[in-house]
């Protein structure tokens, strides 16, 4: 590619909005432009890191046996009904009419599409099992869209899903699907580790992982145990809550409840799409830090909870314990039968009683309240407090420690849940109907580029990786008016190009201060400059991640290239 015609719009300035490294460096970089909040446009250097993300993927998927497919976007609402997601999946999911009034969703995942298209094609166990995939543009209408590619509207991910006759069938693919995704992830040059994402049952089946990119940046956060190895997602940790429903818990949703006031359980239940198990970590994960939630004894359906408050957390932004207090007065409570507000423990001063209980993890302990005096005996005790730094490691007797990370991939056994509820069924070996038993498996590739500059880059520019980088080398004549220099830059960029190299010419006039900060921004992994030397047939050779450049003949240089 020759740059004086190249759209590679970099920028000296530093961008206002830009919070982090990566999103500075791929906007100066003329990597990605923003149309809307969290929607870009790829520039072709983005694209072509795209690109080349897509191929180590789509490599890695074709080699376990993935076929490739692409479905649309496009998905019709009665699709999502039959999945029972249409009515809890909350304002993420982006929905449309057409002109006859039919009402359609905007892809955030495949899981009701990919099952629809099996359940009509595939009928006999002999079929099975299946591996799809499809790199494809997701909508979800994050409530937080930021960081440039890290978190958007409009992304391009990965998504594959398995269908299997049995057990050891999903577990075959889902450890070939780990063993890609660790490969995957390598080529791209991260820094990254697989957690449970689901440690609820702990030495349990490990049905769900995340692949995570350590980054101070990333919004989850890991506890890794340095005796034996356990890895997890705090916000999954110990919580005891499947995957699967957390996945599918909306977000404290203000205008599908829209009267604020006491109401029941049950009502809360009904508007939500929820369990109350899955409302009070909902509103739990709210809250940053620890935090212990506690149900006392009553009538389920009797018991109320007070949400007036809370159910504006869309407005007031839950985002510490401290809040919650100032807004609520009281933490989110639960009246009781005796119309006695307990509490619903979420604050630093009840941290000391919350873990006593919840240390127990057994009912039979009493909440005293503070006027009656009186006693309540406590039924429940849910331990959501999340793991720390230096808590003792649940497996073994190691200690834990915490560090930020970048969900960048997440495979996980979904079982018959899907199946069972769009039909999607089997005839096995003697002729029984069976429901198909399902995996899914997401990377999300346009995120990927983030992360990846995210973990490499410094100051002046990005670092890619070889295998990832929009060039691998940038041929620079310092002058373009050097006959000498400008022809042997050309005589480089037309062999490199010859033997497949993805080269970038600058064969533009400018200053050569501005030539080399703007080979600093794009980042290619191997700089070529063609200065005064050219006449003897010598160049600087520079890596990117090098200090200093070497001064060579114009063939080392290219031995050192090929
Ligand atoms: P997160 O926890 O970051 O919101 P998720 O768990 O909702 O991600 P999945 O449903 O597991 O995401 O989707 C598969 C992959 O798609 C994720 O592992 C992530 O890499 C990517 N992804 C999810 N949401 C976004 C987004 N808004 N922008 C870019 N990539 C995303
Ligand atoms: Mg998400
Ligand atoms: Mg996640
Ligand atoms: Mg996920």
């Amino acid at each position: 590619m020759r740059q004086q015609h190249f759209l590679m719009p970099t920028l000296r300035e530093v961008p206002a909005d830009a919070e982090t490294a990566s999103h500075r460096l791929l906007l100066r970089g003329g990597y990605i432009r923003q149309l809307a909040a969290g929607v870009y446009t790829y520039l072709p250097l983005g694209q072509r890191v795209l690109r080349n993300l897509e191929r180590i993927i789509r490599e890695e998927m074709d080699a376990i046996g993935a076929q490739e497919l692409l479905m649309p976007a496009m998905q019709p609402a009665p699709l999502w009904e039959q999945s029972g997601r249409y009515a809890v999946y909350g304002p993420e999911l982006i929905r449309l009419e057409d002109r006859h009034g039919r009402e359609f969703a905007l892809g955030p995942t495949h899981e009701e599409v990919v099952t629809a298209l099996i359940r009509d094609e595939i009928q006999s166990y002999r079929k099975l099992p299946l591996l799809v995939y499809q790199i494809q543009t997701k909508f979800r209408d994050e409530r937080r869209p930021r960081f440039g590619l890290l978190r958007g509207r409009e992304f391009l991910m990965k998504d594959a899903y398995s269908f299997a006759a049995d057990e050891e069938q999903l577990d075959a693919i889902y450890a070939s699907m780990t063993q890609a995704y660790n490969r995957i992830f390598t080529r791209c040059g991260l820094r990254f580790r697989a957690v449970e994402a689901d440690s609820g049952s702990i030495g349990g089946e490990g049905g769900s992982h995340e692949f995570m990119a350590i980054a101070d940046i990333g919004e989850d956060r890991i506890v890794t145990c340095t005796d034996c190895g356990y890895a997890a997602n705090v916000e999954q940790a110990d919580t005891g809550l499947p995957q699967q429903e957390k996945r599918e818990t909306p977000e404290p949703a203000a205008e599908k409840f829209a009267t604020p006031g006491i109401h029941t359980i049950a009502e809360l239940e009904q508007a939500l799409g929820v369990s109350s198990k899955q409302l009070l970590k909902t509103l739990i994960y709210e809250a940053d830090g620890r935090a212990v939630a506690v149900l006392v004894r009553g009538d389920r359906s009797v018991n109320e909870i007070r949400l007036q408050r809370i159910l504006h957390a869309e407005q007031i932004e839950l985002a510490d314990a401290d809040t919650v207090l100032r807004l609520t007065g009281c933490p989110i409570g639960f009246v009781g039968p005796a119309g006695l507000r307990m509490p619903l423990l979420v604050d630093r001063e009840a941290a000391a009683v919350s873990s006593a209980i919840a240390g127990s993890g057994e009912a039979g302990y009493h909440l005293r309240h503070v006027q009656p005096g009186r006693d309540f005996p406590v039924e429940h005790v849910y331990d959501l407090r999340l793991a720390a730094e230096g808590d003792r490691c649940p497996r073994c007797e190691g200690t834990l420690r915490s560090s930020r990370g970048i969900e960048v991939g997440h495979v996980f056994k979904l079982g018959t849940r899907y199946s069972a509820k769009l039909g999607a069924s089997f005839a096995g070996a003697s002729g029984e109907q069976r429901p198909m038993i399902m995996g899914c498996y997401g990377i999300g590739v346009s995120r990927l580029v983030s992360v990846i500059a995210e973990q490499r880059h410094e100051e002046t520019g990005l670092l890619w990786p070889m295998a990832v980088a929009p060039f691998q080398v940038h041929v620079i004549p310092v002058s373009v008016q050097d006959e000498e220099q400008m022809l042997g830059a050309e005589a480089l960029y037309r062999r490199l190009r010859a033997q497949g190299i993805e080269a970038l010419l600058d064969d533009r006039q400018e200053r050569p201060g501005m030539k080399f900060k703007d080979a600093d921004l794009i980042g290619a992994p191997i700089r070529i400059v063609f200065g005064r030397k050219a006449s003897e047939g010598l160049v600087e050779y520079k890596e990117r991640q090098e200090a200093n450049s070497l001064e060579v003949t114009v063939e080392e240089a290219y031995e050192r290239i090929v």
